[in-house]
């Protein structure tokens, strides 16, 4: 394994600004996992499958191919084939990840693929999962959380900036993260939570500067120590 940064958090805690800057400053490669669940969900949603019924699922699961490339530096997600990178953002993708991502054979499909990725080359990994059960031995762990109403507002930005805001409101917003993050941390499989050695940073007050200091210092000391 190369060296292995691992941050894990809630949606919205600005983990993957973080990591993508990270990524390119220390010459490692940038891998978002919630992109590889949000590309089966695009899977199952233009497949017809109800993604609330756990057979389904898993019958859909093991038709599916997902590959991971890099154009230009940026990740791209293929699902048999096809690049569905433009089509992971959306309300109705973030939901039927958070519902799908809930059983093992998706978790098992992607975890043999992110373990893989990380196998020959340092990378930084975000997702939930990562410190506790995707590289339990990453050198550095970091735990993102932010209030809620702070998680909200960055993705309202975010969307806006983008602009990728549809109908969705402040206040819709917040609802749909609290009940992901809640279904995140309480499911069976991989839940969300702060691995024994991870370090845990609240990013609600600090800039994005903040947040980057924070973790440089942090490595150092891993690397110091
Ligand atoms: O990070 P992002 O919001 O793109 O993740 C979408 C969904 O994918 C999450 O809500 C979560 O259910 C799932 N996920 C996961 N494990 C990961 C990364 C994402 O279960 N390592």
């Amino acid at each position: 394994m190369g060296f292995a940064i691992a941050i894990d958090g809630p949606s919205g805690v600005g983990k993957s600004t973080a990591a993508r800057i990270l990524a390119e400053k220390l010459g490692f490669v940038y891998i978002d996992t919630g992109a590889m669940f949000r590309g089966l969900a695009v899977y199952f949603l233009d497949n017809g499958t109800d993604i609330n019924d756990e057979k389904s699922v898993c019958d859909a699961v093991a038709d599916v191919i997902e590959e991971i490339r890099y154009i230009d530096g940026e990740q791209h997600v293929l699902v048999n084939g096809e690049d569905v990178t433009g089509r992971l953002r959306t309300g109705d993708v973030s939901r039927a990840a958070s519902v799908t991502s809930q059983y093992q054979p998706v978790r098992r499909k992607l975890l043999e693929l992110q373990r893989r990725m990380a196998e020959s080359t340092d990378v930084i990994m975000d997702g939930r999962d990562i410190g506790t059960v995707v590289l339990p031995d990453a050198r550095l762990k970091i735990f993102m959380t932010a209030q809620p109403e702070v998680q909200a507002e960055r993705r309202y930005l975010q969307l806006k900036e983008t602009g990728k805001l549809g109908d969705e409101t402040l206040e819709s917003i917040l609802a749909d993260i609290k009940e992901r993050d809640y279904r995140d941390s309480h499911r069976e499989n991989a839940p969300l939570r702060k691995a024994e050695d991870a370090v845990e940073l609240d990013t609600s007050l600090l800039s994005i500067d903040q947040v980057l200091d924070a973790v440089m210092k942090l490595l150092e000391e891993k690397k110091n120590a």
